[in-house]
């Protein structure tokens, strides 16, 4: 833990005499102040809440932590559905929060400690429809049309890479213009590639072009390393589908209830009403839970607020719900930054309307839209030579289920429509089910600009499931110019930290990391066996200092403390005396890096969950056995 970082909080809130302190510094007890544990309010049970007041329980005795959140579930933006196990083969999918990869190594052992798994799997991507369409399976007529920008592109990239510094935060369209890349190419290619990165959606123009370019350069997260100067990717990312999200929440929430975490769900923060040496003192009402769960019906106005005093508040609920809690009492400084951050409204309509999906995208292989020979330029010079295809084009043939799609608006190629085969995505679906029984998450973005684009309305109302409307950070450019870099100038001001995956990019992990850190900066230790797993170390430690301004010292791997700190070990672990548990976290990261994730929480074979829930009687058994070489193919 780094040494003296409280000092800077102190000396800028000298106005209100913060108390914002933690163990390190009193060289006491992290959380204990007078003896006493330290109250501290979470606010939003949404995987930063959770991680957060997780790690604060690892310090026994030292935190008394209570949990709130408005809607009566824990999980935020993860969530799982109820569907019809017998038309689809599963009783059950998750909500838009659909995976990720195997970098995600905080995700990964959080469903370990709560006994679930993630599973592997190759992604599968159809974009655009008809000329138009290209996938990372097989070659199409799109690609061969863009042959010489293809094989230009690997070559920028390079130039992206070296000059990193000047590209980061420059929008990807300016970037694509400047490298002077037709409208199409970067309509068609260069967008849907970064779009389904983090599903940074209908702001990818203007998201900064370090995503696109790292997505593409990078060996440990990039999705499409390496480009492929013929096809631009070549390769299906290996990733990992997450368990039911209902589930793994409600256990994580017993097992906060059961370390003494008052979790108080369809409880609302309407306002911070004083923040100063004194305390935090919190309006707190309660809110009629919606009838869905998940879609708030706006509240209960009319309903009275209480008074509440803790002595720090952790703030994980998106930036402009903060900005708008902390209302008076909200510095200067605390609005700009706050008041950066850009929301979208955007709807998923979970669905089952094989025709619509027909209309909008390409879901099958065509052979008349399938390239088996290519002609490359490399380097610009007049050496050409052929590729062929044949071998990807047989597989794909029998084999190519997308998982997921993006559409481009003909009216307007840069504005994207986006959806998911939930079927052939996640693990809990049979391996065979006809199409016309699959389910889609089709997703339309930004209601109030993009709203006059949508074919919603075209989706057969008999085959909508249900209907979820979302809140989305936007990650253009700005968020990363003013709002990122100046989250850590806001943490542990007059007793509030921020946490949230806004603080960085909308992806699960960095809301489990997010919270972790809020804990750790008000006196928990990161754990013992991801210490010891270099690469969630070192993820952990860079965050950290984005968000807080300070390095994370080791405690279980320095030199000086060769054997790890038994006690602390044995918190991290939950049980007693296992000092090697913690240790084994040094085999966990392997591959380039350390980036990928061999530790628990993840299973070593694809569609485990199926089996494990058509024991339960949870799904079924394949619901198609005519479509055998193929399980998508009609
Ligand atoms: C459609 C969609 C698909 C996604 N797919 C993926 C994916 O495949 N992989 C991936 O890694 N990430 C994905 N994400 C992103 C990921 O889900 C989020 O980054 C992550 O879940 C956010 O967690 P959080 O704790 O930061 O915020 P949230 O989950 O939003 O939690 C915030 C919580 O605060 C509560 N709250 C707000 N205001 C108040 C208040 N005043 N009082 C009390 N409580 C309050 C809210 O009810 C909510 O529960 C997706 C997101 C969406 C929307």
């Amino acid at each position: 833990m780094a040494s003296a970082p409280f000092d800077r909080d102190i000396e800028r809130d000298s106005a209100d005499a913060p108390m914002a302190q933690n163990g390190q510094q009193n060289g006491g007890q992290p959380g204990s102040q007078d003896g006493k544990p330290k109250r501290v309010l979470i606010v939003g049970a949404g995987a930063a809440g959770m991680s957060a007041a997780y790690h604060l329980t690892q310090q026994p005795g030292q935190f008394d932590v209570t949990l709130i959140d408005a809607v009566d579930y824990c999980g935020g933006q993860a969530f799982s559905i109820p569907l019809d196990k017998d038309r689809h083969g599963a009783s059950w999918c998750n909500q838009g929060v659909q995976g990720g990869s195997y970098i995600f190594h905080h995700t990964a052992t959080m469903f370990a400690r709560q006994g679930f798994r993630a599973d592997p799997v190759e992604l599968q991507v159809s974009f655009g429809k008809d000329e138009q369409f290209w996938t990372n399976v097989f070659p199409t007529q799109l690609l061969a049309r863009h042959q010489k920008e293809i094989c230009r592109l690997v070559t920028y990239l390079k130039i992206m890479r070296w000059f990193e510094v000047f590209f980061a935060l420059l929008p990807l369209r300016l970037v694509f213009k400047l490298g002077g890349f037709s409208d199409e190419f970067t309509n068609t290619i260069a967008l849907p590639m970064t779009a389904l990165f983090l599903g940074t959606g209908n702001a990818t123009p203007e998201v900064p072009a370090i995503m696109f370019e790292r997505l593409c350069t990078s060996p440990t997260y990039g999705m499409w390393y390496k480009p492929d100067r013929h096809t631009v990717v070549s390769n299906q990312p290996p990733m990992i589908v997450f368990p039911k999200l209902s589930d793994f929440y409600s256990t994580w929430k017993d097992d906060l209830v059961a370390r003494g975490v008052t979790v108080r769900l369809s409880t609302e923060l309407t306002e911070i009403v004083q923040r100063d040496k004194h305390g935090v003192v919190v309006k707190l009402k309660p809110r009629t839970p919606a009838p869905d769960h998940h879609n708030p019906a706006g509240g209960d106005p009319d309903e009275p607020a209480g008074e509440e005093t803790y002595d720090e508040l952790i703030l994980c609920c998106l930036a402009d719900t903060a900005k708008k809690v902390l209302g008076k009492t909200a510095s200067w400084r605390e609005k700009k930054v706050l008041g950066s951050a850009k929301f979208s409204d955007d709807i998923t309509i979970t669905h089952n309307d094989a025709d619509y999906m027909k209309r909008h995208y390409e879901n099958f292989y065509r052979e008349d839209l399938a390239v088996a020979k290519t002609t490359s330029h490399a380097n610009g010079n007049s050496n050409s030579a052929v590729e062929d295809y044949q071998s990807r084009l047989d597989w794909a043939a029998n084999n190519f289920r997308p998982m997921y799609y993006i559409k481009m608006y003909p009216s307007d190629r840069s504005k994207l429509e986006m959806c998911f085969d939930t079927s052939n995505y996640q693990s809990q679906f049979p391996e065979k089910v006809p199409f016309e029984q699959h389910v889609f998450q089709t997703i339309y973005l930004n209601k109030a600009r993009d709203s006059h684009l949508w074919s919603d309305a075209e989706i057969d109302e008999t085959k909508v499931i249900r209907r979820d409307w979302w809140h989305q950070l936007c990650h253009g450019y700005t968020h990363y110019l003013f709002v990122v870099p100046w989250v850590m100038f806001l943490q542990a001001r007059r007793r509030v930290r921020f946490a949230g995956s806004w603080t960085l990019v909308n992806a699960h992990e960095v809301a489990i990391l997010s919270g972790l850190a809020a804990a750790v900066d008000l006196g928990a230790e990161y754990p013992g066996d991801l210490e010891h797993d270099r690469f969630a170390f070192l993820c952990f430690r860079l965050y950290y200092l984005l968000a807080y301004g300070k390095w994370y010292r080791r405690r279980q791997t320095s030199s000086k403390s060769k054997k790890p700190n038994a006690s602390s070990t044995n918190k991290a672990n939950g049980d007693n005396g296992l000092i090697q548990k913690a240790q084994d976290g040094q085999s966990w990261a392997t591959g380039l890096y350390g980036s990928v994730y061999k530790g628990p929480g993840v299973s070593e074979t694809a569609r485990s969950v199926w089996k494990e829930d058509m024991k339960k009687g949870l799904s079924t058994d394949n619901l198609a056995e005519k479509n055998a070489s193929g399980r998508s193919q009609p």
